[in-house]
């Protein structure tokens, strides 16, 4: 989702010579894979937004997958950013690298400040120490390696699997198939109480293009390892599905499984670093609701 909405960004920009590859084509856990890739491709910039991401389900249950994948990917693509000497490289996190009763809305220098959420720690440590990887390597070799913190992102080719996906586009697949099966009722997971933020990949996708082309002596001059990515409002579990109900159309009820685990009980990022270095989110979340509701039904078939 986030790489081909960068990809998008890029072009809109104006950008025509990028290189990406599939899964299948280059397999960025196999360190030998990727070192051959940097050799034979020599990027000058490198936006790392590949990972191995999941809903508060799938990183519960793949703890070990989450951490091995997501250590594995991004030690390989940050040495060889260094070692191919790549101009800029940015490497994506998420906010869930924070702790889990952290001071809302949270700040860039709450990191390491107490334990992490349960449900999702494995992967966490994996982006701490992606985020920890690029200041290190800036520190000891001078690259410029700068690391986004986002929000929870939603938007086109979203994961829909409900077992693994993230809330949003799990409740548009359940609120959608809901409507056209006629069923009485969805059952949405916890208490509906945890409050989340939720940006569009769009918007994610602009601003990390834009943090790419600034000048790497302001992160200097400002001591910024990363930057947290983010809308700075945050809306309750439950008035999203009641807003998702209306996007689809639904008029049955909702009903909460209070047998699943609600998770971190609020995550609201601070974004007043982001905004002071010049970038502010642009889609609200009801017509970004309504355009991946729209964007589901329209590609269901292939995903
Ligand atoms: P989190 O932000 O890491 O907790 O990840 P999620 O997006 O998976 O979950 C956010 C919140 O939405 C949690 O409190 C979930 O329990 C809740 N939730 C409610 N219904 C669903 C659902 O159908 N799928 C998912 N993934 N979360 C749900």
């Amino acid at each position: 989702m986030v790489g081909s909405a960068i990809w998008r960004a890029l072009e809109r920009k104006g950008y025509h010579n990028l290189i990406g590859h599939t899964r299948e084509e280059l397999d960025l856990i196999n360190q030998s894979a990727v070192e051959a890739f940097f050799a034979h491709e020599r990027p000058e910039y490198v936006f790392l937004a590949a990972a191995r991401v999941g809903g508060i389900q799938a990183n519960n249950t793949y703890r070990a997958a989450f951490m091995y994948e997501n250590l594995a990917i991004q030690t390989n693509v940050i040495h060889a950013a260094y070692k191919y000497g790549v101009k800029r490289l940015l490497f994506l996190g998420s906010s869930c690298i924070y702790p889990r009763d952290c001071t809302q809305p949270i700040k860039e220098e709450y990191l390491l400040t107490g334990p992490l959420e349960r449900t999702n720690e494995p992967y966490a440590i994996a982006k701490i120490a992606g985020l920890k990887m690029c200041e290190s390597y800036n520190r000891q070799y001078g690259t410029q390696f700068i690391s986004a913190m986002p929000t929870n992102l939603y938007g086109p080719n979203d994961n829909f699997d409900l077992e693994t996906s993230h809330v949003l586009p799990a409740l548009i697949k359940k609120f959608t198939e809901a409507k056209e099966q006629k069923l009485p009722f969805v059952s949405v997971w916890g208490t509906g109480k945890p409050r989340r933020e939720f940006m569009h990949v769009d918007d994610a996708a602009e601003v990390v293009v834009f943090l790419m082309e600034i000048e790497f002596d302001i992160y200097r001059k400002l001591n910024v390892t990363h930057i947290n990515v983010g809308t700075g409002i945050d809306i309750s579990i439950s008035d999203l599905a009641t807003q998702i109900r209306d996007a689809v159309g639904y008029e049955g009820d909702i009903r909460y499984d209070r047998s699943i685990s609600d998770g971190v009980a609020k995550k609201l990022l601070d974004v007043s670093l982001m905004e002071k270095l010049g970038w502010q989110a642009k889609v609200n979340l009801k017509d970004g609701i309504r355009s991946t509701c729209a964007w589901f039904v329209e590609h269901r078939s292939s995903l």
